[in-house]
């Protein structure tokens, strides 16, 4: 069972996808040089990140 580390709540977290570091590199060099692909960082999956939320005090815990 999950545990958060800072309230000691139990329970699964809140996942969320969001464009990672890399993920807006791409973003920025396609807005340069290939405007009409400057959406593609946000449907590559391999371009995005889980971020885990505690679902009680919202601490970030990836
Ligand atoms: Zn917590």
């Amino acid at each position: 069972m999950f545990k958060c580390p800072f309230c000691s709540r139990e329970g699964p977290p809140i996942v969320q996808k969001q464009v990672s570091g890399a993920g807006w590199v791409v973003f920025v060099l396609l807005l340069l040089f290939c405007l009409p692909l400057c959406w593609l960082p946000f449907v590559v999956s391999g371009l995005k990140e889980e971020k885990r939320k505690c679902v009680s005090c919202g601490s970030s815990l990836s």
